[in-house]
């Protein structure tokens, strides 16, 4: 569902040049949920960044449900009409929830279908289905501001959803989290990835994380992928 095929990302930051991805093969298969563990620096961001295309690789290729992303034209900032319809078919999920604080609710989860030709009740129905989906029906006028941290979180994923992505991406989503709410978290993605075959790609610097929720995982270390498996293959290893 998610394959990268020696995926390099070199930046250049004041005349300095960093190389955040070396030469990374992932292969995410359907229907799984995927960890990416590393520590800070290791180069989780920029690869999950590269997978849907918020950031040009410097040389490999990107594939997401049998379409080479890399292959399509466009920047970061402007996207060409085909990537454009890729990336509407991946959800991401981040760190710090970016939610608009001025939008209820039910305007984040719409924001997204603006572009998708739904009519206002259609895009209306739609949030309410996916605040349902996530078990937020009830906050569908409440401010971001009015939510605690997992509510925020649970928008988050239900506007990852608009799109009906096959594939969900989650940036270190419950890193800002308590245990007990990252707990909740954790399941509300795997029983996504279960009742709607949803695949889930995650990164994450925490372990545990990886052992609660992934069927697979790769360990990052200096923009290389130095182990991946199934989750028994590589607890078995230590
Ligand atoms: P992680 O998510 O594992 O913490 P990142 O992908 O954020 O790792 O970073 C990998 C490396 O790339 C780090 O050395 C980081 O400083 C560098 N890096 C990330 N983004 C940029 C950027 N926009 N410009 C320059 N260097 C960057
Ligand atoms: P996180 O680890 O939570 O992803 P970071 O502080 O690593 O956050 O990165 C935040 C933003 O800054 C990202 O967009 C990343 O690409 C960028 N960034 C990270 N490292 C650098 C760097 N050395 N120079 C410039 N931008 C960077």
């Amino acid at each position: 569902m998610i394959t990268t095929k020696d995926l390099t990302k070199v930046y250049t930051s004041r005349g300095r040049q960093v190389s955040a991805l070396r030469g990374v093969d992932l292969h995410v298969r359907e229907g799984e949920v995927y960890g990416v563990v590393g520590t800070s620096g290791a180069g989780k961001s920029t690869l999950i960044r590269c997978v849907n295309m918020l950031e040009r690789p410097t040389s490999g290729t990107v594939t997401v449900d049998g379409v080479e992303l890399t292959a399509l034209r466009g920047s970061e900032h402007r996207a060409g009409r085909e990537l454009r319809e890729a990336r509407r078919r991946i959800g991401m999920v981040f760190q710090h929830f970016n939610l608009l604080s001025s939008r209820t609710v039910q305007e984040n989860v719409e924001l997204p279908l603006e572009i998708t030709g739904l009519d206002r009740t259609g895009r209306r129905r739609k949030a309410a289905e996916l605040l349902e989906l996530v078990g937020l029906g009830g906050k569908a006028r409440a401010y971001p501001g009015q939510l605690s941290g997992g509510q925020k979180q649970r928008v988050g994923i239900a506007r990852a959803l608009a799109g009906d992505p096959k594939v969900l991406l989650s940036d270190e989503a419950t890193s800002a989290l308590d245990p007990e709410t990252t707990r909740s978290i954790l399941e509300l993605l795997r029983t996504l990835n279960q009742e709607l075959g949803l695949t889930v790609l995650l990164i994450t610097h925490e372990m545990d994380v990886i052992k609660s929720v992934c069927d697979s995982a790769a360990l990052m270390r200096d923009g290389r992928i130095v182990e991946a498996g199934t989750l028994t293959d590589l607890l078995a290893d230590d």
